[in-house]
């Protein structure tokens, strides 16, 4: 029997529709936005939270509890994966991994940006193996090449996202703990040996799905890390954030703190706070859209990522509908497929990135054409991209708070019953530890959130292109309309549980 989730309530259809299309309205007779001012409140400048950041950023002493506790519950993962019982609802390492994990990952980058980076296991366990420090003694067993040119854009992580959806939902990864714990160690094997051949962190950089998700989803995080006074980086002739010092390494991304305009690559190590010999470099909170808006450069490469992001986490949420079952049989039997029904789904998942992706290019087309721009395609396709940045992002945390909050009542339980502390738990799904009305109302919120931010950098990023703005919006506002309709509308439906009950 397929189990299911509640959809949204139709009254926060309603809301949600009557505020996107009153914010429509209101984009097509406004003017232009003028010049964008922004403020920035520097961490340490507030008590508590400034001596938090402080702390975590300048003691490597507590980063080193933070990521030993998480690599103790990696391997956590790792064993009991490998050794527990193949109900997936009953094993630690699908529930934490999938659940917890993955779903809590693109929740915390709403507060605290890519701050998984700085504790990431794979990252850890590839850097003990690889560059180990013990005490003062510094060791490197690293070939240190550069990576090739064809590696150094975001194709490979690209190619590495799309290959994890297939894991994830085609193959079924996330309801066999075996299988979760073996792609755990292969991302620990594929960081190790890109440490091992190449230098800085090429598997960060260019290669990990889950670091350029983060880094892309961080753009529209509230915090960042900045220089407190950009003339002191102007003038700065050592550049330690990007080389390094005897005590610290470099920026393993390859970040110049003094140019630095948007989070995408970075990790949140803190490597500058600690080698940036002025104390020159904070974290500051700002404007959540800012980056998406202005700061953030376009590029090629990273156009596609972004849209094909948004291709996926659409995709996410039409595999948890009970009628993608019933088609993917049914196609399935007008080309013959049988088994675990691969090659049908791998049809499916094309065509989901195909489409978005057409109706993009299309939209981008008819913008062109109608506001009569002698801009070229490829800069209009590359500038106005970051309009899907916040609308694959509201969603995926709106389907993610579904999955956190309704499937991982007893998983406290299960994780003691690993440990040898506890017997017969497993995770219960539907209990919510809150009520439903909130979490349908945390929904709604997210998503008119996430059509408020696509509106705001449609406005700013449109200047680069056309000197007025008015009804020529039109066709990529639709695209806009269209996509959050269509995640609303997902979210509106019963979606079925990422793991059966027993
Ligand atoms: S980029 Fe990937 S491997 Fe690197 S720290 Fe982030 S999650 Fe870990
Ligand atoms: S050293 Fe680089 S990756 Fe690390 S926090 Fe600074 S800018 Fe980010």
């Amino acid at each position: 029997m397929i189990m299911t989730h509640p959809g949204l309530p139709s009254y926060w259809g309603y809301i949600v529709w009557a505020f996107m299309l009153i914010v429509s309205l209101w984009v097509i007779v406004a003017k232009m936005p003028g010049r964008l001012t922004i403020r920035h409140i520097q961490l340490n400048d507030i008590k508590l939270l400034g001596s938090f950041s402080r702390l975590f950023t300048s003691s490597t002493g507590l980063l080193l509890f933070i990521r030993i506790i998480v690599v103790a519950l990696f391997f956590l993962v790792i064993y009991s994966g490998l050794t527990g019982t193949p109900v997936p609802a009953r094993n630690i390492a699908t529930v934490l991994t999938w659940n917890i994990w993955w779903a809590g990952l693109i929740i915390s980058i709403f507060f605290l940006g890519s701050a998984w980076c700085a504790i990431c296991p794979w990252d850890a366990l590839a850097n003990w193996f690889v560059k180990p420090r013990l005490w003062l003694l510094k060791m490197n067993n690293s070939l240190e090449l550069k990576p090739p040119r064809w590696m150094r854009t975001v194709w490979p992580a690209l190619l590495m996202l799309i290959g994890l959806t297939w894991l994830e939902l085609g193959y079924g990864v996330t309801s066999d703990p075996y299988a979760t714990a073996l792609l755990s160690l292969l991302m620990v094997v594929m960081a190790t040996l890109s440490l091992a051949i190449f230098r800085n962190k090429a598997f960060c950089h260019y290669i990990c799905p889950v670091g350029r998700t983060v880094g892309f989803y961080a753009q529209l995080a509230p915090i960042e890390l900045r220089p407190i006074d950009p003339d002191i980086c102007a003038q700065c002739t050592g550049l330690e954030c990007f080389n390094g010092t005897d005590e610290v390494d470099p920026c393993p991304t390859q970040l110049v703190m003094g140019s630095l305009t948007q989070n995408t690559y970075c990790t949140s190590c803190g490597n500058c706070v600690r080698s940036c010999p002025d104390k020159n470099i904070s974290w500051r909170l700002r404007p959540q859209s800012q980056e998406a808006i202005s700061s953030a450069r376009p590029h090629w490469d990273e156009a596609w990522f972004m849209l094909i992001l948004l291709a996926l986490t659409s995709f996410h949420g039409i595999t948890m509908m009970e009628f993608w079952e019933t088609w993917m049989q049914q196609f399935a039997q007008i080309i013959g497929d049988s088994g675990q029904l691969l090659v049908s789904f791998s049809t499916g998942l094309m065509v989901s990135i195909i489409i978005p992706v057409s109706i993009y290019a299309l939209f981008i087309v008819i913008t062109r054409w109608i506001s009569g721009s002698d801009v070229g395609f490829k800069p209009f396709f590359m500038g106005l991209v970051f309009v899907t940045l916040p609308l694959a992002f509201a969603y995926h945390i709106a389907h993610n708070l579904n999955h956190m909050l309704r499937e991982t009542a007893g998983a406290g339980q299960l994780l003691m019953e690993t440990l040898g502390m506890g017997s017969g738990s497993l995770v219960s799904h539907g209990r919510l530890p809150i009520p439903e009305e909130a979490l349908f109302a945390m929904q709604g919120l997210l998503m008119m959130f996430g059509f408020w931010v696509a509106v705001k950098v449609l406005r700013y990023r449109i200047k680069s292109f056309v000197s007025e703005a008015g009804f020529r919006l039109t066709p990529i506002l639709v695209f806009i309309i269209s996509v959050n309709g269509f995640h609303l509308w997902l979210l509106m439906q019963p979606m079925i549980m990422r793991m059966g009950g027993v």
